[in-house]
C-alpha cells in the first residue's frame, strides 16, 4: 500500500490539505484548490532511449528539451512544502540523466517530502556511487520483457543487462537506504508470453511489487501492438473501432490532488499533456497556489467537470478507467 509509505512524512496539515482536496473532488467544489499533495517534476526531458510509443523516444514530440534548474524546484519546495506529501520526478525523459538528480532528491528530502522516481535504469550503474546515499524514497523500474528479443522491441536503444545490474546494485543495498523498488511491465502483443515467466526472472533480486501496465497507446489504428488478452487492455473493439473500456465521466482526481511541471517551469494539468498543449501558468512567474486559483485553472478544470470529452488529451487517459495496472 503505497499510502503506508507515506507516513512518516505526513503531518496534521498535509492530512487537513488533502481532505480538503478530496471533498473539493467529491462535491465538484473546485473554485478553492490551493495546495496540490503530489506535484510531478521534471528534471529533464532528454532521453536515452527510443521507445517507440513515447513521444520523447519517438521523435514526435513537439516540446523544446531541456534541464530543471535547482533554484527553481528549491522555490517550488520551499511554496509547497506545508502540504506537499509526495514528489515525482519524472514526466518525460529519464530522470537520472539530470547531472544533479541526487541534488533534487536531497532537497525534497530535508524538506520532508516522499520521493518518486521512475526510470529505464539503464544509466544507474555508471552513476550509482554518486547517487547511493540520495535515493529516493521509491523507484519504479521498467522491464517490459525478460529477453533481449522481447525486451528491446519497445525499449530500443537499451541494455537488460545494465537494467539488471541496477536491480542487483539496488538488492545489495541496506534496507534503510534501499528504496521501495516496484518493477513496472508494460503489456504488449510482442512481450505478453513473458509475464508467466516474470516472477522467476525477478526472483533473484529484492523487489517489493510487481506490477502490470496496460499500455496507452497514441495511435487508435494500432491494434496489432496490443496484447491479444482483453484483460491486458485498457482499450475495447467496438465496432472495429478502438475505445476506451470505460465510460469517460465529468470528473478528475489528478487535476484537483496533483500539479505537473516541466523542466521549464509550465505548469500542465497531467502527465497525460505530452506535447505542453494545456498550459495553465508558468511557476516561474506565480506560485502554484496562485496558478490554481487563476481564471485559466478554473476555466480548465470546470470543462474536465462538465464535458471532459471536449479537452482531446482527456480522451485518452486512464482517470476513471479500471485495472490500468494489475499487481503480479
Ligand atoms: S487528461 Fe484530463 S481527465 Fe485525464 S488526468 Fe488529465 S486533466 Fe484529468
Amino acid at each position: 500500500m503505497q499510502a503506508l509509505l507515506y507516513l512518516k512524512y505526513l503531518t496534521p496539515l498535509k492530512i487537513y490539505n488533502y481532505i480538503r482536496l478530496y471533498f473539493s473532488y467529491l462535491l465538484k467544489r473546485i473554485n478553492k484548490l490551493s495546495y496540490p499533495a503530489f506535484i510531478s517534476f521534471e528534471p529533464t526531458n532528454f532521453c536515452n532511449l527510443k521507445c517507440f510509443e513515447c513521444p520523447v523516444g519517438n521523435g514526435k514530440s513537439l516540446r523544446n528539451k531541456g534541464f530543471a534548474n535547482i533554484e527553481l524546484f528549491k522555490k517550488i519546495i520551499s511554496d509547497n512544502k506545508k502540504y506537499l506529501i509526495n514528489i515525482l520526478l519524472y514526466f518525460q525523459g529519464e530522470p537520472f540523466i539530470h547531472p544533479q538528480i541526487e541534488k533534487l532528491i536531497e532537497i525534497a528530502r530535508e524538506n520532508k517530502i516522499f520521493t518518486e522516481i521512475s526510470t529505464n535504469a539503464v544509466l544507474i550503474p555508471e552513476i550509482f556511487n554518486k547517487i547511493k546515499n540520495s535515493l529516493p524514497d521509491k523507484l519504479i523500474i521498467s522491464i517490459d520483457g525478460i529477453t533481449d528479443e522481447t525486451y528491446l522491441k519497445y525499449r530500443k536503444n537499451s541494455d537488460l543487462n545494465k537494467v539488471t545490474e541496477t536491480l542487483d546494485l539496488l538488492s545489495a543495498l541496506p534496507r534503510k537506504i534501499r528504496p521501495y523498488i516496484e518493477v513496472q511491465f508494460l503489456i504488449f502483443k510482442h512481450n505478453q508470453n513473458d509475464i508467466s515467466k516474470l516472477k522467476e526472472f525477478l526472483s533473484y533480486y529484492k523487489i517489493d511489487k510487481i506490477s502490470l501496465k496496460t499500455a496507452q497507446i497514441s495511435d487508435f489504428e494500432n491494434i496489432n501492438i496490443l496484447p491479444d488478452n482483453p484483460k491486458f487492455s485498457r482499450y475495447k473493439l467496438v465496432d472495429n473501432k478502438l475505445m476506451l473500456k470505460y465510460p469517460i465521466k465529468n470528473k478528475c482526481k489528478r487535476i484537483i490532488f496533483g500539479s505537473v511541471i516541466s523542466f521549464d517551469g509550465k505548469l500542465l494539468p497531467c502527465c497525460f499533456d505530452k506535447n505542453s498543449q494545456n498550459v495553465l501558468g508558468n511557476v516561474n512567474k506565480s506560485t502554484i497556489s496562485e496558478i490554481r486559483n487563476s481564471i485559466k485553472y478554473q476555466n480548465f478544470v470546470n470543462q474536465v467537470f462538465t464535458d471532459r470529452k471536449k479537452i482531446s488529451i482527456c480522451n485518452n487517459c486512464t482517470e476513471g478507467q479500471k485495472n490500468i495496472k494489475i499487481s503480479l
